[in-house]
């Protein structure tokens, strides 16, 4: 397949909200695998389908290190079934060159999602681990969430989206998190 052009912050398809897959057919194997050569080749740790301009919920994740082999793990069509606790994590994204900010995030999430095959499975990630925050932030851009709508300090978030020549934070977007802020505080 091939590596794609990563989307970035400013175009209109990351804030669309991504049509589920009713049937995992080639094109949706080939879309996998343009995820997968894309993100790999940009060195990332997951890349979902609305970033490279596809609409379908669809993301992929590999939070192998350099020193292990390869790891992917394919999403379709996930649910986040499960969540809590919250953690602070200090976040990047393909589609925001060098732009990192601290978000809120829960710290255990578990999902149930199909692969690329089709096989249905539940995937458990606990402690705040880079699995945890990948599926939650890989999740949300299948909703046209994106990270910095979570961030912690907002002022602070558009001093570096200014510095990356990125557009501004979209105020309406901002995510007012009564819960996650709450626990973070406790
Ligand atoms: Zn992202």
């Amino acid at each position: 397949m091939a590596i794609k052009k990563v989307l970035k912050y400013g175009e209109k398809t990351l804030r669309e909200p991504s049509k589920e897959v009713h049937k995992v057919s080639r094109k949706i194997t080939d879309l996998v695998q343009d995820l997968l050569d894309t993100m790999y080749a940009q060195n990332g740790v997951g890349l979902a389908a609305p970033q490279i301009g596809v609409n379908y919920r669809v993301f992929v994740i590999d939070v192998s290190t350099n020193k292990e082999p390869l790891n992917p793990i394919v999403f379709i069509n996930p649910k986040i079934i499960k969540k809590s606790g919250a953690i602070v994590s200090n976040e990047g994204c393909l589609s925001f060159p060098e732009a990192y900010t601290d978000v809120r995030r829960y710290k255990n999430v578990m999902v149930k999602a199909i692969d690329d095959r089709g096989r249905p499975f539940t995937l458990e990630a606990t402690d705040g681990c880079l699995l945890a925050r990948a599926i939650q932030h890989e999740f949300d851009h299948l909703n046209g969430v994106l990270f910095v709508d979570h961030c912690i300090n907002r002022f602070e978030t558009e001093e570096i989206l200014k510095k990356y020549d990125l557009p501004a934070l979209d105020p309406e977007k901002l995510l007012s998190e009564p819960d996650l802020e709450k626990e973070l505080n406790d």
